[in-house]
């Protein structure tokens, strides 16, 4: 090595210092190459620690990182969901209210002989509504899209268990034409019948099938009709055919586009009296004994009717008779 000439005598005292400084100089680059180095070492390491925490499940970026995994968990549970309309509604009801209490569907027994009751013209006063939901039966209650009762009654009604309608007014024979705001028109196309029903169904939560309000002109009209009855299975809504004219083209309608047949039978109040009420109830029930099944309507706001509809059930129950929700049964 060149650091064993320094010792050569012929070198001169200058370049020996000259070596010595060298030396000296070399040394010192090399203390500095090694603090460097350690410092790099130093460096790295704590950058791999900081980089472990930032992206640990307890770090910083938690939210961004670990959030996949809990979105693909939503996915199926929401997919899970859409294996029936009722359970979704449900679930959705309650994620959006976690502290109310789960709904539980009044119990809608089949079986023939079965009765399936239809509440129209719900929405326009409250005070019927303790009387309604005092009755343990699987009533359909058919809500106006436009009175500014109806969304809170079609909350609380189907939070106490019982299938939401939307009650479609339509147009009627003069003098009375006005059936209601919302109401389908004679001479309606395919899209003002269905943005016209569109904009209906917003103003109810929880719908899951329709029938008519009024509409002796309207109900007459096939293409009218048809057109209401494509929207309502384009939701996936059952149809009750309200037969609010005797021509109503409801039911034909609805074959037609594959939808089984639901008639109204019979107008359970069509007068106040109670002994009509209960003779209607009778009637209903005679109608289930000899063909299995059997639809009636009654309304929301008429004086006797709910009570003596609910007296009734309890008595025709008594006699065999099972009462449906009219989503689940057909004529
Ligand atoms: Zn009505």
């Amino acid at each position: 090595m060149k650091d064993d000439d320094s010792d050569h005598p012929e070198f001169s005292k200058t370049e020996a210092r000259r070596i010595q400084e060298r030396r000296a100089y070399r040394h010192a680059e090399r203390r500095r190459r090694a603090r460097r180095n350690r410092t790099i070492t130093i460096a790295l390491a704590v950058a791999v620690i900081v980089l472990a925490i930032i992206l640990s499940p307890v770090g910083p970026l938690k939210g961004v990182l670990y959030s996949r995994s809990g979105g693909k968990k939503e996915t199926v549970a929401a997919s899970d969901e859409r294996t029936t309309r009722s359970a979704r509604k449900v679930t959705s009801s309650n994620s959006t209210t976690p502290s109310a209490p789960v709904r539980v569907e009044k119990k809608s027994n089949t079986t023939p002989p079965a009765i399936g009751i239809v509440v129209d013209d719900t929405g326009n006063v409250t005070d019927k509504l303790p009387l309604w939901t005092a009755i343990d039966a699987p009533l359909c209650f058919s809500v106006m899209p436009y009175p500014p009762l109806s969304q809170q009654l079609a909350e609380q009604l189907f939070n106490s268990g019982y299938v939401i309608m939307m009650h479609v007014p339509t147009d009627n024979a003069p003098p009375n034409s006005f059936a209601g705001t919302g109401q389908l028109a004679t001479g309606m196309d395919r899209a003002a019948v269905f943005s016209t029903l569109d904009s209906d169904v917003s103003k109810v939560p929880h719908v899951t099938g329709m029938n008519n309000h009024m509409g002796g002109r309207g109900c007459d009209q096939l293409d009218l009709m048809t057109y209401e009855v494509e929207w309502a299975k384009s939701k996936g809504l059952f149809v009750v055919d309200s037969k609010s004219s005797v021509s109503s083209k409801v039911t034909k309608a609805c074959l037609a586009l594959g939808l089984p047949e639901r008639n109204n039978e019979v107008f359970i109040d069509h007068q106040n009296d109670p002994a009509y009420i209960r003779g209607a109830m009778r009637q209903l029930a005679d109608l289930a004994r000899k063909n299995g099944t059997a639809i009636g309507i009654c309304h929301w706001h008429r004086p006797n009717t709910a009570t003596v509809v609910g007296e009734m059930i309890q008595t025709l129950k008594a006699e065999g008779i099972h009462f449906a929700f009219a989503r689940d049964i057909t004529n």
